[in-house]
């Protein structure tokens, strides 16, 4: 596998590059943004790297200004969706226990109704 190429079996670099067509709502050279499948919030948004990484676990230190600017781009959102008073999370789940099931780095943008912690 080539990181800066994508993983040819990975359904989050199909759609980084276009393979599988998605609502993309933002994109640059670094990120990617669409909205989720399966939406819990109503509003309900993926930042994805365009770099297939597996998982936060995965960064490396050289990823680290590509990470800040995800949550660059959910700060964004947030002012687009007019939720930056409101209130919004952001998530990122890594590994198994976490319960992530796209191994690919991603950043959960949800807001839109009152949300509780949840373990
Ligand atoms: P997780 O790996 O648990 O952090 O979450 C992966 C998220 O990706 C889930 O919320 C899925 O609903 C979402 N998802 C999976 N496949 C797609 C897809 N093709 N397009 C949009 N969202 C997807
Ligand atoms: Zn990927």
């Amino acid at each position: 596998m080539n990181p800066e190429q994508g993983q040819t079996d990975c359904v989050f670099c199909k759609i980084a590059s276009g393979e599988i067509p998605s609502n993309i709502i933002y994109q640059d050279d670094d990120v990617v943004v669409f909205p989720d499948i399966n939406p819990i919030t109503p509003v309900h948004l993926l930042i994805i790297t365009r770099k297939h990484i597996p998982s936060l676990a995965h960064m490396a230190d050289a990823d680290t200004p590509l990470v800040g600017k995800m949550v660059k781009v959910a700060n964004k959102l947030a002012r687009e969706q007019g939720l930056s008073e409101k209130g919004y999370r952001v998530t990122i789940n890594s590994g198994t226990e976490a319960g992530q099931i796209v191994p690919h780095l991603h950043l959960h943008f949800m807001g839109g109704r009152n949300l509780r912690w949840s373990h």
